[in-house]
């Protein structure tokens, strides 16, 4: 058994767990990263890491010092955590959009939490921007410090799937693994585990699995960054090519609706025990997707980027689903079927 000197070392070297209906549906080997696995439960505990270690080692972050970041949630709990656990204090900016289960989560990880109205990047109250403008003025006021996490430029994001999930993914397989997929909310984790999947083996073929509401399909496949539609995954779905994602090996982009996620979120808490937030029905999808267009008889990776339970209160709630026209799960409404 592993003995860590801290949660810190825990971050990482998650397992790959076979994915057996969309493996029997396709004729490939599908595996999910379980990334839920991580202390903080999603793949931004990674980015939280290298993004502090980033800035300590640059002399931008003090003992006692603030970090602060605009997020939908997973990157502020992560970097929660590993502040909790090296002596930093955290300030997070979340739209209001986001679950409930992750602003509470954040709230009792001890981040002062900031609700701000979701609106588009090109605002100026967008949370990015807040985010960065509250930094900038701790910095100036606090003798300890401040930094801007800036997940979505800060390219230590990224590095942390270069030199952690990516190298991961290739000895987990063997180095057998023919396609990675996954979503892109700062796009760290498709454009790292690319770059560390291609510098191995350039035929390696990486794939876009992109929401509704988000603009990169469009832009990988036809050359012109153009959302339409909408999705109720949080987490992902970007509108701008953003420094994380600038060089990233994309070789082919599905667009994935909810209508096609959703379920697979479903059947695979009701079959195989894997409890996911939305995000993780895009990844699924989009294995699928790359499985037919690779052809029977192929390995390919996606990312279970998060829990289940962070959702409980839109994705696993019947109400919710009927208002965004979903199937309703049949146990979310099941009476006891034996008499106490
Ligand atoms: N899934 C979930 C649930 C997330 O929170 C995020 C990060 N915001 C992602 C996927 C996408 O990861 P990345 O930022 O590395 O593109």
């Amino acid at each position: 058994m592993n003995v860590y000197p801290s949660v810190v070392e825990a971050i990482g070297n998650t397992p790959l767990i076979k994915l057996r209906r969309a493996s029997e549906l396709t004729g490939c080997d599908i595996y999910g990263k379980a990334e839920f696995l991580n202390p903080g439960q999603s793949v931004k505990d990674r980015a939280g890491l290298f993004i502090i270690k980033d800035a300590i080692a640059r002399g931008a972050l003090r003992p006692g010092g603030t970090i602060v970041e605009g997020t939908a949630g997973n990157t502020g709990i992560g970097l929660a955590v590993v502040a909790n656990a090296l002596g930093f204090r955290t300030v997070i900016v979340i739209p209001d959009t986001q679950s409930q289960e992750k602003k509470d989560t954040l709230r009792l990880l001890g981040a002062e939490l900031v609700e701000v109205p979701a609106v588009p990047y090109a605002n100026p109250n967008n949370y990015v921007k807040v985010s960065g403008r509250m930094a900038e003025a701790l910095a100036a006021r606090d003798p300890k410090g401040a930094i801007w996490a800036n997940q979505f430029d800060n390219v230590a994001n990224r590095q942390a799937h270069v030199e952690t999930t990516g190298p991961e993914i290739w000895e987990q397989t063997g180095g057998k693994v023919d396609g990675f997929v996954c979503a892109v909310g700062t796009g760290g984790t498709l454009a790292g585990v690319g770059m560390a999947l291609k510098e191995r083996n350039p035929k390696v073929t990486i794939a876009l699995a992109d929401p509704m509401g988000a603009a990169l399909y469009h832009y990988y496949a036809h050359g012109e960054l153009k959302a339409e539609g909408s999705s109720i995954t949080e987490g992902i779905g970007q509108g701008r090519i953003t420094k994380n994602l600038e060089g990233a090996p994309i070789d082919v982009a599905f667009q994935i609706p909810d209508s096609e996620a959703i379920p697979l979120v479903f059947d695979l808490l009701e079959h195989e025990g894997l409890c996911l937030g939305g995000s993780s029905g895009i990844n699924v999808a989009g294995a699928i997707r790359l499985a037919r267009h690779l052809g029977p008889g192929h390995t390919i990776v996606t990312v279970l980027a998060d829990y289940g339970t962070r959702y409980q209160s839109k994705l696993f709630n019947p109400e919710f689903l009927r208002s965004k026209d979903l199937p309703v799960p049949t146990w979310l409404e099941r009476a006891p079927s034996v008499e106490p």
